[in-house]
């Protein structure tokens, strides 16, 4: 089955956003939903998406959502092969979940290093080969990647949190030069911005620091306009990257 979608805009579109139960994917998923894109939406916290689904159609929207880890390759398929099913098409696959446990490297935090590869680099990239051959063969489709200022600058605390945004900045740009021009490729940097995300640091002197360092964070729509503003572009045009930060500040 497949749903006819205009070529351009936002209503219509099927857009698949991971990391939908909190901050930027939950703001972004409530932006697109009120242009009238349908979203698919995936994490662990099903109690989460399964509310936003219901004020997401309680106001008009339409939406749908799915358990999903994303450090899972099977698991990850199974979510994308689900709104295939579901909505006959996966138009937008925006890769946003993410996990920040900052510390020193000399902290020894081996375990959280972990989970920020699993689930900041291959939790994209196992976005991107579930999505792929979908897009591929409806001769169009659109990857959002969500990077950070940490793509493009490295702070104490942040060595590995930045070396995982630095390999999503650079999986996307082969991504845009291996695919053909009909899928499109974005990388969106936030930088700071309301959410969670800093809840998951368990190093004190690290938590501390960001609470001072978060006070002039952006409220996560911010970032949700930038996502709509990429997607909503003529197919033929392709907006490689975005950088949103505060305008007060340099974080
Ligand atoms: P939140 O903590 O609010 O959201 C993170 C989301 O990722 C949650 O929905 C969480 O859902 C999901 N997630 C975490 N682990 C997994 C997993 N294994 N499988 C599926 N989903 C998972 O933070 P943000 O909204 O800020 O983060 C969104 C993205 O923005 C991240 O990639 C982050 O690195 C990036 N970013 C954020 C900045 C900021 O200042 N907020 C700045 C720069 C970049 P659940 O726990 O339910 O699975």
């Amino acid at each position: 089955m497949m749903n006819k979608v205009p070529l351009d805009g936002i209503a219509g579109k099927v857009v698949l956003i991971t990391g939908a139960s909190s901050g930027i994917g939950e703001a972004t998923a409530l932006l697109l939903a009120q242009h009238q894109a349908i979203v698919v939406l995936g994490a662990r916290r099903t109690e989460r998406l399964e509310q936003l689904v219901a004020d997401i159609t309680a106001a008009g929207g339409t939406a749908y959502c799915r358990k999903l880890d994303v450090t899972d390759a099977a698991d990850m398929d199974d979510f994308v092969q689900y709104a295939q099913h579901t909505c006959g098409r996966v138009d937008v696959m925006v890769n946003n979940a993410g996990v920040m446990p900052l510390s020193n490297l000399a902290e020894h935090k081996i375990d959280e290093w972990n989970r920020m590869i699993d689930v900041n680099i291959r939790g994209v990239l196992h976005g991107i080969v579930s999505a792929l051959p979908i897009m591929q063969h409806q001769q169009s489709g659109q990857f959002i990647n969500i990077a950070s200022v940490g793509a493009y600058e490295v702070t104490p605390t942040a060595a590995v949190y930045c070396a995982t945004k630095y390999a999503v900045r650079a999986i996307s740009d082969g991504l845009r030069m291996e695919t053909e021009s009909h899928i499109r490729v974005t990388l969106v940097s936030p930088g700071v911005t309301e959410s969670e995300l800093a809840d998951s640091i368990s190093d004190e002197h690290s938590r501390a620091f960001m609470r001072e360092y978060r006070r002039i964070a952006l409220p996560a729509t911010a970032i949700g306009e930038a996502i709509l503003y990429a997607i909503q572009q003529p197919a033929h045009v392709d907006v490689n990257e975005l950088i949103v930060r505060p305008a007060k500040g340099n974080s």
